[in-house]
């Protein structure tokens, strides 16, 4: 990633963080906004060898070697799942055991990991402008590995930067937090999300849907996109959505994930009880709802898609509870109040 193709919001956000002195940072907030950005942008601009007030080149060495993903000064610590999501090569080790099937990728940050990277932290700069850690999603450090992580912190040895990036930051040791510059990621104005959704070759008539299913969070709108996000999870099924549920129609959720069923569902439910109430619905077009559903049974709705989304990661049988998922959501919005007799 070039600093060029940084969002606008984040570019701006890097700007005011790189005026300012600290070796270890905690980036904060809700998921969607771009902590892993904002995370790469200050390590490519620590690094870069003509960095300018507004961040890295984008041009030298050190940015390219960023780009292949193949900086000797910059050590990712992730779990396996989210580095080959994001493109970050495994090491050797990890790489071979998850070839031979011997395990499957870590969705937590490994101990070897970690130690891997206390030991990269000690080692001298392979180029010269030191060297930084980046940590993502931090909260997905267990205690092991957070202690090992927070004794580096608390003796940093002389030239390296730290940057964790977190989505759920209270899930962190206090004493992690505090021995880091906390910055909250801020809220891109919904114009500016729109151009950017639209730079990234999402049709201008589709943009304003995905980014309002996204709940107003750019990155994860991206997620609704055919390019990027899984088949079938589109701008044009989730406006079909709602009345899709009150029919107990199956097959337009039959690619998404369970995890992406739940979401959307609660999605629904919450603009559901929003209009009944009389707020604003949040997710969808209030005139793409349809019309049933009472308080009551909504609201028995959305406490049992809350106990799903507890367990939704390993479902017993995934078709199956799509089919039930889809009933309930049927239920629900089809009731109608009881006659007064
Ligand atoms: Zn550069």
């Amino acid at each position: 990633m070039s600093s060029l193709s940084v969002a606008p919001w984040i570019a701006a956000q890097a700007k005011v963080l790189l005026a300012q002195r600290g070796h270890a940072w905690l980036l904060a907030g809700p998921s969607g906004l771009g902590q892993y950005s904002l995370a790469l942008a200050l390590a490519q601009a620590w690094l870069c060898e003509k960095p300018t007030p507004q961040g890295a080149c984008g041009t030298c060495g050190s940015c390219h070697a960023i780009e292949v993903r193949t900086h000797a000064d910059l050590c990712v610590l992730m779990p396996e799942t989210v580095m080959l999501e994001l493109g970050w090569p495994l090491s050797e080790k990890a790489q071979a055991e998850v070839d031979d099937k011997k395990r499957k990728a870590s969705k937590e940050i490994r101990v070897d990991a970690m130690r891997d990277a206390v030991e990269f932290s000690q080692r001298t700069s392979a180029r010269g402008r030191g060297k930084a850690v980046l940590v993502f999603p931090a909260e997905r450090m267990n205690n092991i590995t957070a202690n090992a992580l927070l004794k580096t912190l608390e003796e940093p040895p002389g030239d390296v930067k730290f940057i964790l990036a977190t989505e759920a930051a209270h899930q962190l040791l206090p004493t992690i937090r505090s021995r880091c510059l906390g910055h909250t990621l801020q809220w891109p104005d919904a114009r500016a999300s729109l151009a950017w959704l639209e730079g990234q070759g999402v049709p201008v008539a589709e943009a304003p849907v995905i980014l309002k299913a996204a709940g107003g969070r750019p990155e994860d709108a991206l997620q609704f996109s055919p390019n990027t996000g899984p088949a079938g999870r589109t701008a044009q099924a989730w406006v079909k959505l709602p009345k899709a549920m009150a029919q107990g129609d199956v097959s337009l959720l039959k690619d998404w994930s369970p995890a992406q069923v739940v979401d959307a569902l609660h999605k629904l439910c919450h603009d559901m009880l929003a209009v009944k109430v009389g707020a604003q619905a949040r997710f969808f077009e209030a005139a793409d709802l349809p019309g049933g559903g009472t308080l009551a049974t909504l609201t028995a709705w959305s406490k049992a898609l809350a106990a799903t989304a507890r367990t939704v990661e390993h479902p017993f049988n995934a078709g199956l509870m799509l089919e039930s998922l889809v009933s309930q959501a049927q239920n629900a919005l089809n009731s109608k109040q009881a006659r007064t007799p």
